[in-house]
């Protein structure tokens, strides 16, 4: 805005105007504080009632919390600000005054539930620690993107309103379109498998996934962003590659770039708990090596048996165990989706990257030939016919290939240590909330 010629961050010395939202007012009778919000934090605005105009001192001074107002003075160093600056004012103007009765508090003084919070998802976003979350997904998705042109990766973007679904009707969101059912895309596996396969070769996308999930969780949501990889000329074991690249330059570049909101949450050199770039290569763990070591750890009231999923209570078992990120590699085929490919008439090239709270990624290499992939469309119980845009391209030449997705809000959930998933999206869908 023309008005607006510097931020909170502004140094002793200028002239200047500054606009943001009333923090709080501190009236110690004949001197006054107004502290003003800004993206880039708070500055001091002091009103000495003596000496001023009255109308500036009653227009600075009303203001209701959370107005937008902007001020005009010289910036003085004051050791005593929270800055160590403040601004005497020569004029100050209400842009867009707040009702006084807000819903939630914005300074964080008095706690809001999270219903109350996402209801109000502007004023919460005005509070430190809520804006510091929305910073670093920037930051991290930031990274994501840089790594995967880093190893040679076009991204790309898939229809989200699809004819089908990757593994059929379950899980999906039914839409009338043009008088034809159609559903939300749970998945871009097949689009990105049809891409993968052109001369692009290695591709990613960054997108929503849509997902009737019945049950109310703190780790599930309804529309959920997915970051995906496909690769042409890959197997399980570059794919696994890629997905540690990603997760490790992720952090990375959190912890490089984005010290003062990992303070904020309480996750910098002093806090309460910590944020660790992990170190080292993520394990990789057969599945057999990890039923072993969760029936190993007593912590179950039953044993797995080859062939069991990894139920909650095994994924902690083992996470606290292993304490650090780790793959879960060669599953049973029977456990792993039809369109990832076997090894043996056992095992899967299917993995999944686990953070020690919860799984993160799936991947595998994918069946790449014709009559295995039609086949396996029929024992999943699927037409294959209604799949035809799909699978007649593995008739022109499909290269092996492999990718994995990996859930955008769970990584930035479990690096900051949230307990819940829907703190990681700014307007969470999930089974009661549908607005804003
Ligand atoms: P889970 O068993 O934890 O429900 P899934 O195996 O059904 O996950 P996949 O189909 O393997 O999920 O999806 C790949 C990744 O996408 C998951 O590992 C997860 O990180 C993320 N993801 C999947 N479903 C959701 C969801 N409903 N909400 C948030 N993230 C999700
Ligand atoms: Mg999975």
């Amino acid at each position: 805005m023309q008005d607006r010629t510097h931020t909170a961050e502004t140094e002793p010395g200028d002239e200047v105007t500054v606009a943001g939202w009333v923090h709080e007012v501190r009236d110690l009778g004949g001197i006054a504080f107004l502290i003003l919000r800004d993206a880039t934090g708070r500055i001091q605005i002091k009103f000495e009632k003596d000496e001023m105009d009255d109308e500036l001192v009653e227009t600075g001074l009303e203001a209701a919390r959370e107005s937008v107002i902007s001020v005009s003075g010289a910036v003085e160093e004051e050791p005593r600000a929270p800055t160590g600056v403040e601004i005497t004012p020569d004029s100050v103007e209400v842009i867009a005054p707040a009702d006084p009765e807000l819903p939630l508090d914005p300074s964080g003084k008095v706690d809001a539930e999270l219903p109350t919070r996402l209801d109000n998802r502007t004023l919460d976003l005005r509070k430190a620690e809520v804006q510091a979350i929305f910073e670093i997904r920037s930051t991290m998705l930031r990274a994501v993107r840089e790594e995967f042109h880093e190893v040679g990766c076009t991204e790309i973007n898939t229809p989200k309103i699809v004819a089908t679904g990757t593994e059929g009707g379950t899980e999906l969101f039914p839409i009338t379109y043009f008088g034809r059912e159609a559903f939300m895309n749970q998945s871009p596996q097949l689009f990105k498998q049809l891409t993968a396969g052109s001369n692009l070769e290695r591709v990613f996308e960054i997108g929503p996934i849509f997902r009737a999930e019945e049950h109310n969780t703190p780790r599930h949501l309804n529309e959920a962003t997915s970051i995906d990889f496909e690769g042409a000329f890959c197997d399980h074991h570059d794919a696994m590659d890629v997905v540690e690249g990603v997760v490790k330059a992720a952090y990375e570049a959190v912890s490089e770039e984005s010290a003062d909101e990992l303070e904020t949450l309480g996750l910098g050199e002093e806090g309460d708990s910590e944020f660790s770039v992990p170190d080292g290569e993520f394990p990789r763990l057969s599945y057999e090596e990890a039923i072993e070591r969760v029936n190993a750890t007593g912590e179950l009231d039953d044993q797995l048996v080859w062939g069991d999923d990894l139920s909650t209570e095994a994924e902690k078992a083992l996470g606290s165990d292993v304490g650090g990120h780790y793959f879960v590699t060669d599953w049973p085929s029977e456990i792993k989706p039809f369109y990832i490919m076997d090894q043996d008439d056992d095992l899967s090239t299917g993995f999944d990257l686990m953070h020690p709270r919860m799984e993160l990624v799936s991947g595998g290499q994918r069946e790449h030939r014709y009559e295995n992939l039609v086949e396996g469309f029929e024992q999943q119980g699927l037409d294959p016919a209604q799949f035809e845009y799909y699978t007649k391209m593995f008739k022109y030449g499909m290269p092996p290939h492999a990718g994995w997705g990996l859930g955008g809000e769970r990584l930035l959930m479990t690096m900051l240590d949230l307990d819940n998933i829907r703190e990681a999206v700014l307007f969470p869908r999930d089974r009661q909330r549908l607005s804003p």
